[in-house]
């Protein structure tokens, strides 16, 4: 059973955008009452119809809650990972990772999550038992907002069936990483729409997409004092923890934009497909959904010693995330927009260790492809530190490094990557073989 969590991720946009409201608010004539943060889980019903009213969605039943400590929390975490993720699916996760360079090798990965996790989640709703669950170390000034936030769970649970997120297809984080970003980024936009009602202000929903993007770009220092763990996380982890939250809010924001919840209701019967859709909306609204991609029987290809460790695809937003790791943000940003589909999967040899990682990836058009092929071959330089391909036509790169043969081919609105080739013979094969998926 994978709870609902909620990061501090989401309370920080909240007080950020909240800060610059009652800035606003104060050069009015309106007067801030400060809310009354005391027992605050006993005003549970009360924000429950506050809530309603806001997300205009109707109270089915009552809504149970209660406090958790920082250890309790840890070991809800610890359950929900044991139940959902076994130990073998995080090292696969974690050789990718390694493979493209994201974390080091003596990272572990599991127990930094645990820690993470440890650390950020300030509440979390249950479906199973529709309870929720406050952090008990949590500043009161924050406890309304994460109930509100909390419950706001608690309504699309009654509505739109939570419970169906729980045991997500495998191999298809990048859909899954979507369909999370509506359920948290409409918690976090109505949690921020309460704080606003509580001072008697209105949100202005058109705010909200510019600042999620300003907020994943800066680095606040004030916070790596208060949260060291995600100060020290690694980047891939760091924004993958906190892309619900900002990104989500601002589809949400985008989504209700010259709509109304109806057009968000219905986003549940049919959810949004990719991370790209929720990077940019329009996409979403006009259904361009992703291109599927089938890779052929690499292993029988590379022999009985090989096992297929992981498969999975990027995403848009993985794609910005493994650029970004050694180019520049915006080039990253610029290079993985245009993302038309992709698959990857990652193979290790049995007695050596050594990991091949391929990729398949569709770009929107030969240009957008052309764009990504040459962002790659740059974080390939940094990321090896090499600088002579041994071919290097402008569609295709084969450069040596210190983990063997790494090619990158452009072909229209293809790219194919294979990294960790152990000779030319073996490249050939397999990549041979790639440009042979299917693609629906
Ligand atoms: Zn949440």
């Amino acid at each position: 059973m994978r709870r609902h969590f909620t990061a501090i991720a989401a309370l920080l946009i909240a007080s950020i955008l909240f800060a610059n409201s009652i800035d606003a608010a104060l050069q009015g004539t309106a007067s801030l009452k400060k809310p009354d943060d005391a027992a605050a889980l006993s005003a549970t019903d009360e924000i429950l119809k506050t809530v309603s009213r806001l997300r205009a969605l109707d109270i089915k039943h009552s809504v149970k809650s209660g406090f958790k400590t920082k250890d309790e929390i840890e070991q809800s975490v610890i359950h929900d990972l044991d139940e959902k993720t076994p130990a073998g699916e995080f090292e696969a996760t974690q050789k990718t990772l390694v493979k493209l360079g994201l974390i080091s090798r003596e990272f572990r990965l599991r127990d930094y999550v645990v820690q993470l996790l440890r650390e950020q989640v300030a509440g979390y709703y249950e479906p199973k038992t529709r309870e929720f669950y406050l952090a008990a170390w949590l500043p009161l000034a924050d406890q309304k907002r994460v109930i509100a936030h909390e419950l706001v769970h608690a309504l699309q649970d009654q509505h739109f069936d939570l419970k169906r997120f729980d045991d997500w297809r495998k191999g298809d984080s990048d859909a899954e990483l979507a369909a999370h970003a509506l359920v948290e980024g409409e918690a976090t936009l109505v949690m921020i729409e309460y704080d606003f009602d509580q001072q008697g202000l209105q949100l202005d929903v058109a705010k909200l997409g510019a600042l999620a993007e300003g907020l994943l770009e800066q680095d606040n220092d004030s916070d790596a004092k208060n949260y060291p763990v995600l100060a020290g996380a690694p980047r891939v982890l760091k924004e993958n923890l906190q892309f619900p939250y900002l990104y989500g809010a601002g589809f949400v924001a985008a989504v209700l934009k010259g709509h109304s919840w109806q057009t968000l209701d219905d986003s549940y019967a049919s959810l949004p497909a990719s991370t790209e859709q929720i990077m940019h909306p329009d996409k979403f609204l006009a259904r361009d959904n992703p291109v599927k991609i089938e890779l052929p029987d690499l292993v029988a290809m590379l022999g009985k010693d090989w096992k297929q460790e992981d498969a999975d695809v990027n995403g848009e937003f993985g794609y910005q995330v493994v650029l970004a790791e050694f180019i520049s943000k915006r080039k990253a940003g610029t290079a993985a927009a245009g993302w038309g589909g992709d698959r990857y999967a990652l193979f290790e040899n049995k007695s050596t260790c050594a990991t091949v990682l391929v990729q398949y990836t569709v770009w929107d058009s030969a240009s957008d492809a052309k764009e990504f092929f040459d962002a790659y071959c740059e974080r390939t330089e940094k990321r090896y530190k090499v600088n002579n391909p041994m071919d290097a036509s402008g569609k295709a790169r084969v450069y040596e490094t210190s983990e063997g043969l790494v090619s990158i081919e452009l072909r229209d609105k293809d790219v194919v990557i294979v990294e960790g080739a152990k000779n030319g013979e073996q490249l050939a094969r397999l990549s041979g073989r790639l440009w042979q998926s299917k693609k629906r």
